[in-house]
């Protein structure tokens, strides 16, 4: 459907409106202009905002009206996302508990306002006015910053240390819903060799720079792809470099993402352990086979099951497992079913995560393939999932919403006797900087004081990566330069 924007002046907002109009209508445009379906905003800006919405869609008109007593940018830009939301609101009946917010990490958002001294309940009263965000949600929000803060006392302080990510691109297959660098170990084993010289450079001239400057690293983290696709003696080389590289003396977590099952075995883990490595995620998804069929993982829920109890025999004694919710095909008796099967095995972490159609995965190319439930399911589904949760006593301690979600939800990190992942708090709240090294590896480097970001992403893909790794690193020593000792 094409929806016509009346307002030149607004011609920078067409990502902006279009981003809340698909919301409600998937595959939606804005354009500027005039057609059958129109949109315009009456924007009277003097002492305080007033805007005025008018849509019309399929004939039926709507209108709605916002204010605000700030008269910034900003505040102008809110009013206009909330005129656009009560009015797609009357039209579909359909009430978004996240309000106006999109493209903002809500936690994120609470932190900012609960760091400037604001009490709970004035964050709550901010948040509900600026962008509509629903009760259930606010209280959600507040249990994780709570949580988060008490998981990471000092977790405002750790500006001055880094975490580090290393990523593996290789995997078994590729997961039908993937956009992430993950190319069929069986295709590219012998890539593998080349990768690891990169990699290993990068670890070692990053572990320097970060020893020479006294710059602690907090946390690290091997994702990818799935870092264990590599071959245990590979594993070894790579981990025995981290430990001679960086300093692990203040390091307060490794965790290692062992997500495919079919990638697991008793040589693995026993590296693992000789590593005192014991966070680990093994990743069912879904407990139905049908559906781990048609998402192309090829491994069983057998091989699930069996390989989280292998890896209790090597001491593994926090492990993280993944579920989806939405995946096609599935309804709610999966959804139980896969709650079930949680139950029993009883996983330390528990990530919950509702299907997103990314631009460039198989699933997003071929949709109609890969049916999925309709809205309302998806809610329940979720919560289900919520009800489980606190059934079993898995606190939520982190969350985060993608573009394309189903059911315009979220993400949601639990985990049982606070065996959270504080790899996954910093990153998500930014807390500090996060060096990104190896395939496909986004770093974000956030200034100490101002908290001002700066992403850079790795190359995608081995050959580029191989190529250029070098010049990569250098870039990023250039970039820490920069941030830590700019300020001394
Ligand atoms: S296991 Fe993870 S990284 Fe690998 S293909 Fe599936 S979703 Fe992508």
């Amino acid at each position: 459907m094409k929806i016509f924007l009346k307002n030149q002046e607004l011609e920078n907002n067409l990502l902006f409106l279009q981003n809340i109009i698909n919301l409600y209508f998937e595959d939606s445009f804005v354009l500027l202009g005039e057609g059958a379906n129109t949109l315009s905003f009456d924007i009277k800006n003097e002492e305080a905002v007033r805007v005025t919405g008018y849509l019309t869609l399929d004939g039926q008109s709507y209108t709605a009206t916002a204010t605000r007593t700030e008269t910034d940018k900003k505040h102008v830009k809110q009013a206009i996302a909330e005129t656009l939301v009560t009015m797609l609101t009357d039209c579909t009946g359909i009430t978004q508990s996240w309000g106006t917010l999109t493209g903002i990490r809500p936690t994120k958002l609470y932190h900012r306002l609960y760091r400037q001294g604001l009490s709970h309940e004035a964050i709550s009263g901010q948040l509900k006015q600026d962008y509509l965000i629903s009760q259930e949600k606010l209280d959600l929000m507040r249990e994780i910053v709570h949580t988060q803060n008490e998981a990471i006392p000092d977790l405002y302080e750790l500006g001055r240390e880094v975490s580090i990510y290393i990523g593996i691109p290789f995997c078994p297959t590729k997961c039908a819903y993937c956009t992430f660098p993950a190319y069929s170990i069986l295709v590219h084993k012998n890539d593998v060799p080349e990768f690891l010289v990169g990699l290993l450079h990068e670890i070692a001239v990053t572990g320097k720079w970060l020893k020479d400057n006294d710059i602690k690293v907090t946390s690290i983290y091997f994702g990818g792809g799935t870092p264990t696709s590599i071959t245990p003696e590979d594993l070894k080389i790579l981990l025995d470099q981290c430990y001679a590289s960086f300093d692990m003396s203040a390091v307060r977590e490794v965790t290692v993402e062992a997500g495919r099952p079919d990638t697991i075995d008793g040589e693995t883990l026993t590296v693992l352990n000789d590593f005192d490595i014991d966070r680990i995620s093994i990743n069912p998804q879904s407990f139905t086979d049908e559906t781990l069929k048609a998402i192309g993982r090829h491994h069983s829920v057998k091989e699930t099951v069996d390989k989280f109890r292998l890896a209790r025999d090597f001491n593994m004694n926090n492990i993280n497992m993944d579920l989806i919710i939405g995946l096609p095909n599935e309804d709610r008796t999966n959804v139980r079913h896969s709650l079930e099967e949680t139950r029993r095995l009883r996983p330390e972490s528990l990530t919950v995560h509702t299907l997103s159609f990314k631009r460039a995965s198989e699933m997003t190319r071929n949709k109609e393939q890969y049916p999925v439930a309709p809205r309302e399911e998806i809610m329940q589904m979720m919560e289900m999932t919520r009800a489980f949760a606190a059934e079993e006593g898995y606190k939520p301690y982190y969350l985060y919403r993608q573009k394309n979600i189903l059911g315009n939800l979220e993400n949601i990190g639990y985990s049982i006797d606070k065996e959270y992942s504080l790899y996954n708090i910093l990153i998500m709240e930014e807390m500090q900087t996060i060096l990104g090294i190896g395939c496909g590896a986004s770093s974000k480097f956030i200034h100490p004081e101002t908290g001002k970001i700066e992403n850079y992403l790795n190359p995608k893909d081995p050959k580029s990566y191989n190529k250029s790794y070098e010049h990569y690193t250098a870039e990023k020593i250039k970039k820490l330069n920069h941030l830590f000792k700019a300020e001394d």
